[in-house]
């Protein structure tokens, strides 16, 4: 009941009484639920894009409500084949699908004789053992994930299922054990099915079940219901999602003449749901089975269940799914984003040990974006698949109106909240940082027009690039960084290809032919070679002196010059003060990878730290040189650590003023050692590389004001929507480009200035090449290839 202070009457714990939510009026009821889930999921809804598989259509139950359940007569089969199987899974991955739906009949077995037979000439014991051999087939054929959907099983079954599922589920429908649509199925007996659910906690099973609304139980029944899945959760924190679901009557079944459940108690119970139901399990209703969907938004789903674009909804066959643009569109209008999962939902995906046979664990990964949500794209980094269209066609931005603000004017959420502080003036902080790495559809566009502001207000509509040169002096490498596909041997994890080490008359000869095809810069790194002295680098440096006295000297990275001083017994500010009286003038960034301890404890174990690497840059700052911010993200880790990595550089500027861009270096899985031992996501989804130079944008104001783009990672197509996401710079033209080209990246070798005009031109901006430290090239002719000047 309403308390005194007009507040709804809750338990100790907050979760409403059920004398409360009997009491209270429908729309006060969905109003706190819409507020209980937003305060848990922000402005997201997911779906999980799947195919349906009916194995067998065949049941020993009689559900009064029921199509799906079919006579062996009205079957050609009584299962699917294995190739019918593989062809629907197939289908489905060619559409982007991430999820096998296994659904079919309990026992069929037992009643029909034909089942018994069919399993038998095919040489399965059970339903249970041709579903697992199905799973695991759709599994290593296709790699989408199958959800066993096998009704009320023994624990033994849903072990054998474990081991090839990523998920489980089985509707509860109702804990009454009185109702008549249940009167002729042995398996809805509620004590069966909660055994079940229970027993799927004890085997961590991430778990979907729900409720059937409308086949005659009360409210009462539905809060016992909802209680019961509550309880079993809180023993085994299993259950990832409810379903509610709306009975509709069906010609052809018992109760085809019963009232289809009315959309108050469809919303009642929904929202019951949500204020019942602990915060971590999601909460899920069917988009096909109204014909509203704004309203259970607001009674508190946060889950569309799985939408197929490749096969109907086998149970409810007279109601297609919306298109996936229909259901966009209603996520949207309704203040929501929308986001692909995949059958595990993130929270159990995340925490693979726990919840997934070692043989799921890397299907897992390899579907996951870095919350552990479904890739949205088949795009990665480096390769040649073009990237999704994000951020709309390109128009010109509207000097008047308020960036991304715009954009978001009628959803809110804290995306929005986020933006409109930082157009007034706000520094993001690392939670902020997290929420916006989280961002989706118009969420994203808005952050990347925010960006373009920023990117516009500080540095203009100039976009600069600089003429270097690689040159990767060594690939032998005493580290074995778990991402590293340039290394060779002796120690190192790859040890394809040839190893090789330049001699330093090659190093002069590279640098002669790189000025005179007009390079400003030379950037040298190299592995770390067992036979190197801290005196090497001096040589090295020495060698591109030979050749040139004044171009720019752009090297060694912070592991490079810490091993060096190392080997030179040197403290770190002498050693670099060495270097740089040699001739060094600026690091690279590279080595940063992501700067979180626990993630490099992962990726490159033995190589030094995230205070290493900071300290390293302090002391270069200290002595003269600068340097730059990289990230390389999308192999192992997530949002929170990318927060981390800008959080502590920035703060590192703010100390020092010495980096002069941030350079987001997408990981490009194909030759990784990582990848390869399947340990690792295959990089980056594009919306997250968007969001990586945009939310840098964002984060750097007022500390580092250019972003890089690194066109090997990206190619053409996604460099100009990076242009458009608060990217400045280009970086350089780098002839020689090694690292990427071994991790398989397929983008070229080289690139000129006509090549990036033709990038920058029809953003409507201009194209500028600029020296290491972002001075003018003057070029006297006016020609590009032509370079003199400022070095
Ligand atoms: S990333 Fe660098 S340090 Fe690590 S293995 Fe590769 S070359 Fe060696």
């Amino acid at each position: 009941m309403p308390a005194d202070d007009g507040s709804t009457e809750t338990s100790p714990g907050g979760v409403l009484l059920r004398s409360a939510l009997l009491a209270t009026p429908l729309d006060d009821l969905m109003s706190q639920a819409a507020r209980r889930r937003d305060d848990t999921f922000g402005t997201r809804i997911t779906f999980s894009p799947k195919v349906f598989i009916p194995l067998t259509m065949l049941c020993r139950d009689r559900c009064g409500y029921c199509t799906f359940a079919k006579a062996p007569a009205r079957l050609e089969s009584p299962y699917l084949g294995l190739d019918e199987v593989l062809a629907i899974a197939r289908a489905g991955r060619a559409a982007g699908c991430h999820e096998a739906l296994f659904t079919l009949g309990e026992g069929p077995e037992d009643r029909y004789p034909a089942a018994a037979e069919w399993l038998e000439a095919h040489g399965y014991t059970s339903t249970v053992d041709y579903l697992a051999a199905a799973c695991a087939a759709v599994l290593e054929e296709t790699g989408l994930l199958p959800h066993a959907n096998a009704g009320a099983l023994r624990a033994a079954d849903l072990a054998t299922l474990r081991a090839v599922s990523a998920s489980q589920g089985m509707m509860i429908e109702s804990t009454n054990p009185d109702l008549d649509a249940h009167r002729s199925a042995p398996d809805k007996v509620p004590a069966r099915r909660l055994e079940t659910l229970e027993a799927a906690g004890e085997l961590a099973i991430p778990f979907t079940t729900g409720l059937l609304v409308g086949i005659g139980e009360s409210r009462d029944d539905r809060i016992d219901t909802l209680e019961a899945i509550a309880a079993s959760h809180a023993r085994h924190g299993h259950v990832q999602e409810v379903i509610v679901q709306n009975f509709l009557p069906k010609a052809g079944t018992s109760m085809h003449r019963a009232e289809p459940c009315p959309t108050d108690e469809f919303l009642w119970t929904i929202a019951a749901a949500r204020l019942i139901l602990p915060t971590d399990i999601h909460l899920q209703a069917p988009p096909n089975l109204s014909d509203e969907l704004r309203p259970l938004v607001d009674a508190g789903i946060d889950d569309w269940g799985g939408v197929s674009p490749v096969t109907a909804d086998h149970v409810n066959p007279e109601r297609a799914w919306p298109a996936l643009g229909i259901l966009r569109a209603a996520t949207e209008a309704a203040g929501h984003v929308l986001a692909p999962r995949l059958t595990i939902y993130p929270e159990f995906a995340l925490r693979p040990d726990t919840w997934l046979d070692p043989a799921l664990r890397f299907p897992v990964l390899d579907a996951s974006d870095a919350e552990g949500l479904g890739r949205d794209h088949p795009w990665a980094s480096g390769g040649e698949f073009p990237p999704p269209e994000l951020l709309g066609p390109f128009v010109a931005p509207d000097a008047s109106a308020r960036p991304g603000v715009v954009t978001l004017a009628s959803t809110g959420g804290a995306v929005a909240e986020i933006l409109t502080a930082v157009v007034d003036g706000h520094t993001v902080d690392e939670d902020e940082i997290v929420t916006q790495f989280g961002a989706r559809g118009p969420e994203v566009r808005a952050i990347a027009e925010v960006a373009d502001q920023l990117r516009h207000d500080i540095v203009g509509d100039e976009v600069t690039f600089v003429a270097n040169r690689n040159i990767n002096y060594t690939n032998v490498c005493t580290f074995k960084c778990k991402f590293c596909a340039f290394s060779k041997g002796p120690l190192s994890l790859n040890l394809r290809g040839t190893p090789y080490l330049l001699e330093l008359s090659e190093i002069t000869d590279r640098v002669a032919e790189a000025e005179a095809m007009g390079a400003t810069e030379v950037c040298l790194q190299g592995g770390i070679h067992p036979k190197f002295d801290g005196d090497y680098y001096l040589e090295v440096i020495k060698a591109v002196r030979e050749a040139s006295p004044t171009i720019h000297i752009h090297g060694f990275t912070a592991l490079e010059v810490t091993e060096g001083a190392r080997r030179s017994e040197l403290p770190l500010a002498d050693y670099l003060i060495l270097l740089r009286d040699a001739g060094l003038r600026t690091i690279p960034g590279t080595a940063a990878e992501i700067l979180d301890d626990e993630v490099r404890a992962v990726i490159c174990p033995d190589k030094i730290d995230t205070e290493e690497w900071l300290e390293a840059h302090r002391t270069a700052h200290s002595v003269g040189l600068n340097s730059n911010v990289t990230i390389m993200f999308g192999s192992v880790e997530q949002p929170r650590s990318w927060a981390r990595h800008l959080v502590r550089t920035r703060d590192l500027q703010r100390e020092t003023g010495g980096f002069t861009e941030f350079v987001p270096l997408p990981f490009v899985h194909m030759a990784t050692p990582i990848y390869i031992q399947k340990k690792a996501r295959r990089g980056p989804t594009f919306r997250e590389t968007v969001l990586m130079h945009a939310v840098g944008r964002i984060a750097y104001r007022g500390t580092i004001d250019n972003i890089q783009l690194s066109w090997v990672k990206m190619g053409a197509a996604g460099a100009r929507q990076l242009l458009r996401s608060g990217v400045n710079d280009l970086g350089g033209t780098l002839i020689d480009e090694n690292i990427s080209r071994a991790a398989g990246a397929s983008h070229g070798q080289m690139m000129d200035a006509d090549s990036f005009r033709a990038l920058v031109t029809p953003l409507g901006r201009t194209l500028a090449q600029r020296t290491t430290l972002y001075g003018r090239v003057v070029h006297p002719d006016g020609h590009d290839s032509v370079l003199a000047g400022a070095r």
